[in-house]
């Protein structure tokens, strides 16, 4: 009974692309601190698995697209909090759930589907830009409707990150790619604290229309530091081969669509710092200090997970 009533009283949320990547996270996350939580999938889903799992620890699961208007606002009606985890290439299908959320007129927070650089604050190779230019798009969208938001920039997600650059789970690894110098720093957040942080932030009242950056002071690490880190752990050394800036420039003007998006991307991460190169003031809150009770694990601790149970390598869809 005290369960149910502290249930209750927590706000709900409605989740767009809950069985994805960085979505599951939210998800479990949501359920877990005790919201009524609602995943919006495709009838065709193929997350059929995880979608059963989700509805057996207490989640409701709303079948739909996104073109489905009047679904979209009897769903939003249902909520208090919207949060979309969308993949990039749906990005401009936002539209169609701000529309939604206008209608449906109770909404108290939306949070669009971001999770990576802080968009208002990079400027990158034009592949990585025109995909950040959809985004600002969004979020001027949402300004203008005046529908409360938080915008979240959470940087690099550890795990994803991880297997890129040293791809732990490789049996005889003896080299790893260096993009740059290796010396500009990039934030790792673990991809879990991501789900959790994300769920905080969307019903706390001191980050309603705020960007609220994820950058704890300590997850900031080079690209050489981060392989120093795994080679004391794996007590290995591993030979370091560079490509250069102008390498990865001119992979970015030379492939073609969507294969230029993620060379442009790793050039603003990890050559240029995006992550890390800029103060945070004003306005914006860093997510780090805002619960005393909850911490960010460590690049240390991420690595870590990799020497006992590897998460999956990834990778994010484009086009
Ligand atoms: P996913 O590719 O995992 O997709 C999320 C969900 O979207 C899927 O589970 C699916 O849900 C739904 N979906 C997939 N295809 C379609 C489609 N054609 N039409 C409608 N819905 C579809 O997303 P990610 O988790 O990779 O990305 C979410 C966000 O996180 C993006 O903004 C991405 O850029 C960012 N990201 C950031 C990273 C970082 O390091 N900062 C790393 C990875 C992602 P269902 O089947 O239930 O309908």
């Amino acid at each position: 009974m005290g369960i149910i009533t502290m249930k209750q009283n927590e706000s709900k949320i409605l989740i767009f692309g809950g069985t994805g990547y960085i979505g599951s996270h939210m998800v479990k996350a949501s359920i877990n601190l005790g919201h009524p939580t609602y995943v919006f999938t495709r009838p065709d889903s193929d997350k059929k698995d995880l979608l059963e799992e989700f509805r057996s620890t207490g989640a409701i699961i709303i079948e739909g697209r996104v073109d489905e208007h009047d679904k979209l606002v009897d769903a939003a009606r249902e909520v208090d909090v919207v949060i979309s985890a969308l993949a990039y290439p749906q990005v401009l299908d936002q539209l169609k759930i701000l529309e939604a959320i206008k209608i449906a007129g109770n909404i108290k927070r939306f949070l669009p589907s971001e999770f990576g650089v802080e968009e208002d604050r990079v400027s990158a190779l034009p592949p990585f830009e025109a995909l950040l230019d959809k985004r600002r798009r969004i979020r001027r969208a949402i300004e203008e409707a005046k529908i409360p938001y938080t915008f979240i920039s959470s940087n690099c997600c550890g795990s994803y990150f991880i297997n890129y650059l040293l791809n732990p789970s490789h049996p005889n690894k003896q080299e790893i790619t260096v993009y740059g110098s290796g010396q500009a720093k990039a934030v790792f957040n673990y991809e879990q604290d991501i789900g959790v942080y994300t769920i905080k932030v969307a019903t706390d009242p001191r980050t309603r229309n705020r960007i609220v950056i994820f950058r704890p002071p300590g997850n900031a690490v080079s690209q050489l530091e981060l392989i120093s880190l795994w080679e004391k752990k794996t007590g290995k050394i591993f030979k370091k081969t560079h490509v250069s800036e102008e390498e990865i420039v001119t992979l970015s003007q030379t492939l073609p669509g969507p294969q230029n998006i993620p060379v442009s991307i790793l050039h603003s991460l990890f050559v240029k710092g995006a992550t890390a190169d800029f103060e945070i003031g004003g306005d914006d809150v860093e997510a780090s200090s805002l619960y005393p009770d909850l911490k960010f694990s460590t690049v240390d601790e991420q690595l870590d997970v990799f020497l006992t149970n590897p998460p999956k390598p990834a990778s994010a869809a484009f086009g």
